[in-house]
């Protein structure tokens, strides 16, 4: 059952202090990766909510949602696009600036990777302050997509990503303290 496999998918995330940095308490999936059971719940619980949803875009942000968003595209017959991060991608890319606790990044997508009026599911391992998963959304925009949802293994609920999410929904499966 549900309740089941979320506790399963919470326990076997290692959480590491002051990684990168002090005071960070860094949320490890790599080793919920390790269980092949509980990685195969992870991926079934999103597929679950978003099959037949007529999503035909799955964006996964560098690195993470590199290895949760490919197998959620597979088994619901959507196209995965990387979103990367900057001078990694080789063809013609479109650019979004964000802003980090320190300074800005930015992130890229390929032209012509998605098409106006694609709907689009966005995948990351972690929503922190949701800048990240902003960014995604606004690349996806820019090219007259339609973000549907974002999603993401596990949610930092007290830096409010949330709420600068907006009015767009946000799936999470498990919240850290
Ligand atoms: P944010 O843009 O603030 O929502 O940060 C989310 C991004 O940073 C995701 O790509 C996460 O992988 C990474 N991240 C931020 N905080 C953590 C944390 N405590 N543990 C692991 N990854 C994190």
């Amino acid at each position: 059952d549900a309740d089941l496999r979320l506790s399963r998918i919470a326990s076997s995330i290692r959480v590491i202090p002051d990684f990168p940095k002090p005071g960070i308490k860094f949320q490890d999936i790599t080793t919920l990766l390790l269980q092949p059971k509980v990685f195969r719940d992870t991926i079934d619980l999103f597929v679950e909510r978003y099959k037949d949803k007529g999503i035909s875009v799955v964006a996964g942000v560098e690195a993470r949602g590199f290895i949760f968003g490919p197998p959620i595209a597979l088994a619901i017959g959507a196209k995965f696009v990387p979103m990367r991060k900057p001078n990694k991608l080789p063809g013609k890319v479109i650019s979004e600036e964000y802003s980090l606790e320190y300074g800005t990044d930015r992130m890229e997508m390929h032209v012509g990777a998605v098409e106006p009026g694609e709907k689009a599911l966005v995948i990351d391992d972690l929503i922190a302050t949701g800048g990240t998963l902003c960014a995604a959304m606004n690349l996806l925009e820019k090219v007259g997509a339609a973000v549907v949802e974002c999603a993401c293994v596990i949610e930092l609920p007290e830096l409010n990503g949330r709420k600068r999410l907006g009015d767009k929904p946000l799936f999470v499966l498990v919240k850290a303290a």
